[in-house]
């Protein structure tokens, strides 16, 4: 029997190759070893968000990983009819994961808040002496001056 017949993977131009080479395609970490019974916790739509919340697991020491990425990048436009990227934990772990996404959005919008809430700053441009604004989360940054386009230090 031809080994190829066998190989779902093996494309017609592997023919003429040894049979070894025709390895299928599949991710060293698919399943990491100690990922026992994964569970889907999250679906998202980017691969970049899911990157993010991989991140933030991994901070805390929870190993997760993410089904469908690699075609994602490659087809990202089709990711509503593929049901986007799964972000994938141990079932042990699950609970404790969404409870850190909830906590983690909870800080995240908690910073937002706050940026809001500072009041715009008024002050001198250096260079031109003009006086101009900037919202008040552009505290401390580096701003260009409306009127004379130099750069600025925004006051703290
Ligand atoms: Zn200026």
């Amino acid at each position: 029997m031809n080994a190829d017949e066998l190989n779902p993977y093996a494309s017609p131009k592997s023919l003429d190759e040894p049979a070894q080479n025709a390895i299928p395609w599949e991710p060293e970490d698919k399943i990491p070893p100690n990922l026992d019974d994964p569970v889907t916790i999250a679906t998202y739509a980017y691969p970049g968000e899911a990157d993010l919340k991989r991140m933030l697991l991994d901070q805390h020491g929870i190993q997760s990983l993410i089904m469908d990425g690699e075609v994602m990048n490659l087809s990202w436009f089709l990711s509503n009819a593929m049901g986007g990227v799964k972000l994938v934990v141990a079932r042990r772990d699950a609970q404790r994961a969404l409870q850190l996404f909830e906590e983690h959005d909870n800080v995240t919008d908690a910073r937002a808040r706050v940026a809001q809430t500072l009041p715009p700053i008024t002050f001198r441009c250096e260079e031109c002496n003009a006086e101009i604004s900037f919202p008040g989360h552009r505290r401390g940054k580096v701003e260009t001056c409306p009127a004379c386009r130099e750069y600025v230090d925004v006051p703290e």
